[in-house]
């Protein structure tokens, strides 16, 4: 069965993952109500404003139907602001989060003269070589729970993380060709 691969497209650049995933052996759809979220076996939750992201979950009852996927264990990969969506704990901040991932993070934490960079990482479980990554006012993970694997490290500071259905990167692999990161999260959602 070809899966069908959810964007949440409430704000943030949720078009780039759709077209990121446009060539891939899935159906990717914009979804934006609590029905179309529970429809889809998959879910990214984009890059863009964490706060803004977070509290229209909530208006639309979005954060319910997320809850639920989860539960079903259907994988959900944030990136971004979809990361610290996704976890438990936001240094110095009580935005709302949906807080599914057993990870603290640090928002824009790469300071402001490098707000946003591009760099090649190496990262487990990727074949091929390092993958070209964008960071844009990227968060870093600051602590990892024990269910977490850390994928990817910059200078010593943590980038990608995957836990049981969950996966999150600190930056856009939907802004560069290389498609391997949608082909591992596709991985997940056919096991
Ligand atoms: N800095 C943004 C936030 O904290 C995330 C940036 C992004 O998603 N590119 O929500």
């Amino acid at each position: 069965m070809t899966p069908r691969i959810g964007i949440l497209a409430l704000q943030g650049d949720f078009a780039k993952h759709l077209h990121a995933f446009s060539e891939s052996d899935c159906e990717a759809v914009l979804v934006k109500k609590p029905e179309e979220v529970l429809e889809c076996q998959g879910l990214v939750i984009p890059g863009g404003e964490s706060t803004t992201i977070g509290k229209l979950c909530e208006r639309f009852g979005v954060d319910e139907a997320i809850m639920q996927l989860h539960q079903r264990e259907a994988p959900i990969w944030g990136t971004c602001a979809g990361m610290i969506l996704l976890a438990k704990e936001i240094e110095g901040s009580d935005q709302w989060r949906l807080g599914l991932m057993d990870i603290a993070v640090r928002r824009n934490a790469f300071g402001r003269q490098v707000n946003s960079f591009v760099t090649d990482l190496k990262i487990d479980g990727i074949p091929d070589g390092p993958v070209r990554a964008v960071f844009i006012r990227a968060p870093y993970v600051t602590r990892v729970g024990r269910g977490v694997e850390v994928l990817a490290t910059l200078k010593d500071k943590i980038v990608m993380v995957h836990q049981d259905n969950l996966l999150a990167t600190a930056f856009h692999p939907e802004l560069t060709d290389a498609r391997r990161i949608q082909q591992y999260f596709l991985n997940m959602v056919q096991q």
